[in-house]
């Protein structure tokens, strides 16, 4: 990205050119279903019907020591508002999501970055499904222009597994002018549902227009497989790409018809010290991560000083299994059937596909 795109006033580039380390935030959908959220509701109709709650966890990450806070705004395109039948409120709920966090961060009295959540349309893309590149790429640049008009600071692209989508969403919110950042979800046996393993993700942001300001993995399956992940981008991506780890709180469990994360605080604290080790420099929680964990992963950060990249069996003894493929990646095997080994796959439990909050 050429410095005549971005301003040197923008808080997420200025943040970065500053810091070691910046903390990203925690859930936003399995924190609002804490607050009464129900499974199937759209997270986004809350910045119009509950906007105090909204507030209320972006002020409770901010409190736990964020630096970057992200816009309940994941399923903000008019693809997924569809579902809802909310698809010609896209500029209202997204000027509203930004909004509500420009408030919170705006009243901090310190730097916060607002990040525009964009999550992807659920649609699958041609030639295989029915949504062209151009109609998609509309629709994430809608979403941003709201985003952005709401006081957003950078494009967050979250949760991404197809390769087409994130250059369709990256070439629409480009359109804005602001700062872009993408992570994809490694979720199945370290690579993406859609097949990209972190040496693929590299590569594509090499040939994306523009440059991502940063890029990384989110989501996923446990807080082991993304520090894996991290350091199999880091050796691909080099030095000078700025990465980010938003891992879940442990590993998705369903308990009383819910789905809960196993992760402690201390689990996630150990998650931050080598998540930074592994490479990333943007470091937060994902699905199930409370303010409490947050605040631990602060802590935990503040006291430690950058390492040698954690070994893989650190990372397993400390923070659970990895799978095969992230295994086999990290030994230098880029190939998908080095992966795929019996027992190999390591992946989140059906059904999240259609949760409307993975981020
Ligand atoms: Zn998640």
């Amino acid at each position: 990205m050429s410095a005549t795109q971005v301003s040197s006033t923008n808080r997420f580039t200025h943040l970065l050119a500053t810091k070691p380390w910046l903390l990203a935030d925690g859930a936003t959908g399995s924190n609002l279903f804490e607050v009464g959220l129900v499974s199937g509701d759209a997270p986004e109709l809350w910045n119009s019907e509950q906007p105090e709650k909204i507030n209320n966890l972006h002020q409770s990450f901010v409190d736990a020591g964020a630096d970057i806070i992200l816009t309940n705004s994941f399923g903000g395109t008019r693809y997924r508002l569809k579902l809802h039948n909310a698809q010609d409120r896209v500029e209202e709920l997204n000027v509203l999501a930004a909004q509500i966090a420009r408030k919170v961060a705006d009243n901090s009295g310190r730097t916060v970055v607002v990040a525009g959540s964009i999550g992807p349309t659920g649609e699958i893309m041609e030639p295989i499904g029915p949504l062209t590149f151009e109609q998609a790429k509309e629709a994430f640049a809608e979403q941003a222009r709201a985003l952005a008009k709401g006081g957003a600071d950078v494009m967050w692209i979250e949760t991404m597994s197809s390769p087409d989508e994130v250059r369709a969403a990256v070439e629409g919110v480009a359109t804005v002018g602001l700062p872009v950042v993408c992570t994809v979800s490694f979720d199945t046996n370290g690579r993406t549902m859609m097949g990209v393993s972190p040496s693929d993700f590299a590569e594509l942001e090499r040939s994306l227009t523009p440059r991502l300001a940063a890029c990384g993995t989110n989501c996923g399956v446990g807080a082991s497989e993304v520090v894996a992940c991290i350091h199999n981008l880091a050796e691909a991506a080099g030095p000078d790409v700025v990465l980010i780890a938003k891992g879940n709180c442990g590993i998705p469990q369903y308990i009383d018809g819910k789905i809960c994360y196993n992760g402690t605080p201390e689990l996630m604290a150990v998650y931050a010290r080598m998540a930074l080790d592994a490479g990333a420099r943007i470091i937060g929680g994902c699905c199930g991560t409370s303010p409490l964990h947050l605040k631990a992963m602060h802590d935990a950060l503040v006291l430690h000083t950058k390492g040698a990249s954690p070994e893989l069996e650190q990372i397993i003894s400390q923070l659970g299994e990895v799978s095969t493929g992230a295994k086999a990646q990290w030994a230098g095997e880029q190939s998908r059937e080095a992966g795929a080994a019996a027992g190999a796959t390591t992946r989140r439990s059906s059904g999240r596909r259609g949760v409307s909050s993975a981020n």
